[in-house]
């Protein structure tokens, strides 16, 4: 099947007289006839499901739907975006381990590897995002269990060259974990590209209508974790009496174990009704991804036209650094994001974004709504000046997100905005 129909199909057949909708499971247990069939499930938490901790019938139609979207074998919902993040690596790094990741990443990614992470005894050694693979593998040392990058940097709008950092790190004999959350997999499928791993706010396009803040991670069941690197998925978890996961889960043993260890301890697992209002963006998401394209492609050639930016960062775009990558990656479009340079700097950027009527501002990203934000005073403002110019950000930089309004009301209001500038 196609994108379009696997966002309205994928993940619940309904049976002969059953609701037509996947029903909200508002429930945080279920109830079994005998111990011994409690015993059962525990043996094998694959064949039902036990409590909302870790597995929630409506969050598992969701799971199901977005693995087959990005081409995966299983996913792990999670309650935000940040904890997909931190338990793509938990899953693989412990005290001790390191892991690789670009430097054009997510704000809040950062600190979560910079800063957290060091905390946990695990160090994050990251690398540009337009190094070589021979500087990618190093930077790879004996101890470092991953590499992570961002498919479309949020805010810069860098486009990561999956191909290349997957040779990377398969070459180390590990593997390669994407945030997808910007392209989603209606514009790019980063398993088809070498990904491993792949994860996502969900918050963001995926939910779309700005409702409720979650997370994924997809397993491509692809890795092979018995190359020796990872003891943790191929020896007995005493944790889980004796489960060797690439032997009784060789399907898709990196997101069984995500679940039986990260998630059975942390609990950080979104309840029914979250994932019934996760399904319903879901089920649009395809069409709006167009839209958003679309509608972005023609802001940001409005935009180089008006003279009043020094850069309008939209890889779709011909003169972008990016084009060619996103040309090979994205070729349907890159998301309805884009980050603009207003000339003369920080004064003038809040100026132009306090002028907007339409266009809201808020510390939200791709929205079905039209919204802007000044990421430097804002979302990245705990980074360092170094880690801001790391991540592609400069003082002026503002980050719009193009919405679905009417294509001529947006430009109108930038219009008129920029009069004052
Ligand atoms: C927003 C965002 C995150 C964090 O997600 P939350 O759902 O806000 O926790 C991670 N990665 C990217 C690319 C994002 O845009």
């Amino acid at each position: 099947m196609k994108n379009e129909t696997k966002c309205l199909h994928s993940g619940y057949t309904p049976e002969n007289g059953a609701p037509r909708v996947m029903p909200i499971y508002q429930s945080t247990t279920f109830r079994f006839n005998s111990s011994n069939a409690i015993g059962d499930v525990f043996n094998d938490p694959t064949k039902a499901h036990i409590y909302t901790r870790f597995t929630n019938p409506t969050v598992d139609v969701v799971e199901k739907k977005i693995a087959d979207l990005e081409g995966g074998v299983a996913a792990m919902c999670t309650t935000s975006g940040q904890m997909a993040s931190l338990m793509s690596i938990l899953n693989l790094c412990s005290a001790g381990d390191s892991f690789v990741s670009s430097s054009s990443i997510y704000g809040g990614t950062v600190n979560l590897f910079a800063q957290t992470m060091k905390k946990f005894g695990i160090e994050c050694i990251f690398v540009d995002v337009d190094s070589t693979e021979e500087e990618i593998i190093k930077a790879i040392k004996p101890n470092t269990k991953a590499v992570f990058g961002e498919t479309l940097t949020n805010p810069s709008m860098q486009v990561l060259d999956i191909e290349k950092f997957a040779n990377a790190a398969h070459k180390c004999k590990i593997p390669l974990i994407v945030d997808n959350t910007f392209p989603t997999p209606i514009l790019c499928r980063p398993i088809e590209w070498g990904a491993d791993i792949v994860i996502h706010s969900t918050s963001k396009y995926m939910d779309g209508h700005a409702l409720q803040v979650g997370g994924v991670i997809v397993d491509s069941g692809k890795f092979d974790f018995t190359n020796g690197k990872f003891p943790e998925f191929t020896e007995p978890d005493e944790s889980y009496h004796g489960t060797i996961y690439t032997k009784d889960y060789a399907f898709a043993p990196y997101i069984i174990k995500a679940r039986m260890q990260l998630m059975r301890d942390f609990g950080a697992y979104p309840a029914g009704h979250s994932g019934f209002l996760l399904n319903i963006g879901l089920e649009t998401l395809a069409l709006r991804m167009q839209k958003y394209c679309e509608n972005a492609k023609k802001v940001a050639e409005f935009l180089v036209t008006t003279g009043k930016f020094d850069e309008v960062g939209y890889p779709a775009l011909k003169e972008n650094k990016y084009h060619k990558l996103a040309q090979k990656y994205l070729p349907n479009g890159c998301s309805g994001v884009m980050s603009l340079t207003v000339k003369g700097g920080k004064e003038q950027a809040v100026k132009f974004i306090d002028g907007l009527k339409l266009a809201s501002n808020e510390v939200h990203v791709a929205d079905i709504r039209t919204c802007i934000l000044h990421p430097a005073s804002s979302t990245h403002r705990q980074l360092t000046d170094k880690q801001l110019s790391d991540c592609g950000i400069n003082p002026g930089m503002v980050r719009l997100s193009v919405g679905l309004e009417n294509i001529d009301d947006i430009i109108a209001d930038i219009e008129n905005s920029l009069k004052n500038l």
